[in-house]
């Protein structure tokens, strides 16, 4: 791989390397990155894998290699202290003291340095729509632009997906430099893009607004309650909701008349002219920037109209949020690696079927070489994979006899594992099912009764326990070992139910949907899933699929040739029995 890479990064092409779990993929492309010599950028999936990379991959190899290398690391503004809206933020009490002491000692500003994160970290971070950069009176001595300064020296820099997202968004104005790119985990990059390019309504950004808006004096109180109202005061959708209901577009209609923010950017427009110093100015433009964006969000949730989008209503227990994302992310995805000289992508999983055609059509890549490393470690010892054939096909018609028949085959596979299982599902209908009337010796949980994070923690503290969710709960989290041996999933498509924009993409492949986009994203997810499940040569689990159709189906032969190779069974009672050989071994 490493060959691979430092040939592409020699050659200025593009490279997709799929590098199975075990197989050093991070040195595999950090060496010859240094070796290349050339400006770096490695993206990465999330601030945990920017740490890794940093803190432990980046400080070894600085250690061992002989070549002279800088790095550095940039996170979003919102991990630093803002100077300016902290100046704005009024706070009182003891966390407020509590984080005035560190403000007045801290060298970086950056939120990793705090023991503690106080609850209006999020009113006094960075906030790239209220930055106005080198025109803010606070730029020379800003903690983040002081911290970004130092990055324009260094040979790699690891960033993060949603950073390259916004980098295209803000024109590549967020990078300091875009020589060689290297995107890991490359498989994320879609979603982010989607997301990234998307927008949102809630709650807090309308109130965080009247706050703003009230500090300029502008009179805005009685708008608290009409922005309650409209969030958290209606039906509040359990699951997501699209397109956006006639009803609730009607009151945000009406919201946006009370707002009034033509009239309030009039009234901005005047006070600046009046302001009498460069920090009242600063407030008051970048006030009236969030005011505009906020009604330009506005207009485009009530119109619904951009084709390129998905427009859905979620909620959570406490308040409804509207959210719109790009339903195809390869226009832009084209276009965010058109400046860079080289590109390599990869992941441990990126291939479908054995090869590359399911990524590169989702991302518009056709230019690309391509290479596919194996996992070193031995899933025919360390792995099996349950099949189930004797299950009616779930579909519609047979909902009720496949959640009462697929109950004893859950059961009867946690028994074999002792409980440290996952089981996910495609509908929420058959979760709350088995919620209620499973029956098994050891502790379980479902997903919903207690936040996401705190849910995990339980499963990871908690002896041989159990936890029901839904199909995506698995993705980005991080389960290590002996906590988790066996994953259930119940049926193909492996997707999350009511996901709008894999409905959305979906729709738009019309007939060609289940071969183009479900089959191929199942087989992915499911390869993750082993590629999670297994991570040392000391790892062992199993996966279970309770959809006969895999055994009986052509598309099951496609799905069990795109993995590992393992071993399969369609007996619980051998399940039972790899659990006990891995136990006594
Ligand atoms: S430049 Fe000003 S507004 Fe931007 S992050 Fe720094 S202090 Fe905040």
């Amino acid at each position: 791989m490493a060959g691979a890479v430092l040939e592409c990064l020699g050659k200025k092409k593009g490279l997709l390397v799929e590098a199975g779990t075990g197989v050093g993929k991070s040195f595999a492309y950090l060496i010859p990155a240094v070796l290349s010599g050339e400006k770096t950028l490695v993206s990465t999936s999330s601030l945990a894998l920017q740490d890794q990379l940093v803190n432990k991959d980046l400080v070894f190899l600085k250690k061992t290699l002989p070549q002279k290398f800088s790095f550095g690391m940039l996170k979003g503004r919102n991990n630093y202290i803002c100077q300016k809206r902290e100046g704005e933020y009024e706070g009182s009490g003891k966390s407020y003291e509590r984080f005035q002491k560190w403000l007045s000692k801290t060298k970086t500003g950056a939120k990793d340095d705090l023991t503690f994160v106080p609850k209006f970290w999020s009113e006094v971070c960075g906030d790239a729509r209220d930055c106005t950069g080198k025109l803010c009176p606070y730029f020379s001595e800003c903690f983040y632009y002081r911290h970004y300064r130092k990055l324009h020296k260094v040979d790699i820099l690891v960033v993060n997906h949603y950073l390259l997202a916004y980098d295209l968004l803000s024109d590549f104005n967020v990078f300091p430099f875009h020589g060689n790119l290297i995107i890991d985990e490359a498989s994320d990059m879609e979603d982010v893009i989607s997301t990234v390019l998307g927008s949102s309504l809630s709650h807090s950004r309308v109130v965080w607004l009247l706050y703003r808006l009230g500090g300029l004096k502008i009179i805005v109180d009685h708008l608290f309650a009409e922005a309650e109202s409209f969030f958290k005061k209606a039906d509040i959708p359990s699951r997501p909701v699209f397109p956006i209901p006639y009803p609730v577009i009607e009151q945000l209609r009406k919201l946006r008349k009370k707002l009034a923010l033509a009239k309030t950017v009039t009234t901005l427009e005047k006070q600046k002219k009046k302001a009498l110093d460069d920090e009242q100015k600063d407030r008051i433009k970048t006030t009236k920037n969030y005011v505009k964006s906020l009604a330009e969000d506005i207009d485009d949730f009530i119109g619904q109209g951009d084709a390129d989008r998905v427009y859905y209503m979620t909620g959570n227990v406490k308040e409804r949020e509207l959210t719109s994302s790009l339903v195809e992310s390869k226009g832009a995805f084209g276009h965010l690696i058109e400046g860079y000289g080289s590109v390599v992508m990869t992941s441990a999983t990126l291939t479908t079927e054995g090869g590359f055609a399911f990524l590169k059509k989702r991302l518009g890549i056709d230019d690309f070489a391509e290479k596919i490393v194996g996992s070193p470690f031995d899933y025919r010892k360390q792995a099996l994979f349950y099949v189930d054939r004797n299950l009616p096909a779930p579909g519609k018609g047979n909902e009720e006899t496949f959640n009462e028949e697929s109950l004893d085959v859950i059961e009867g596979l946690i028994t074999a594992s002792r409980g440290r299982a996952l089981v996910l599902f495609t509908s929420y209908r058959q979760l709350h099912y088995v919620a209620e009337y499973i029956n098994i010796p050891y502790p379980f949980k479902s997903q919903g009764d207690m936040p996401h994070a705190k849910l995990i923690r339980w499963f990871k503290d908690t002896s041989n326990s159990v936890l029901l969710a839904t199909a995506t709960f698995w993705q980005g989290v991080d389960i290590k070992g002996d906590d988790l041996s066996l994953v259930i999933i119940s049926r193909l498509p492996f997707s999350s139910p009511g996901d709008p924009v894999y409905q959305e993409r979906c729709n738009r492949l019309g007939s060609r949907w289940f071969y183009e986009l479900a089959l191929p994203s199942a087989i992915l997810s499911l390869r993750q899933g082993f590629g999670r499940l297994i991570r040392g040569r000391e790892e062992y689990g199993v996966v279970a699929i309770l959809d006969s159709r895999v055994a009986k189906s052509s598309y099951g032969k496609a799905i069990i040739a795109s993995l590992p190779e393992v071993a399969i069974t369609h007996s619980v009672k051998e399940v039972k029995k790899f659990f006990d050989s891995v136990s006594k071994g």
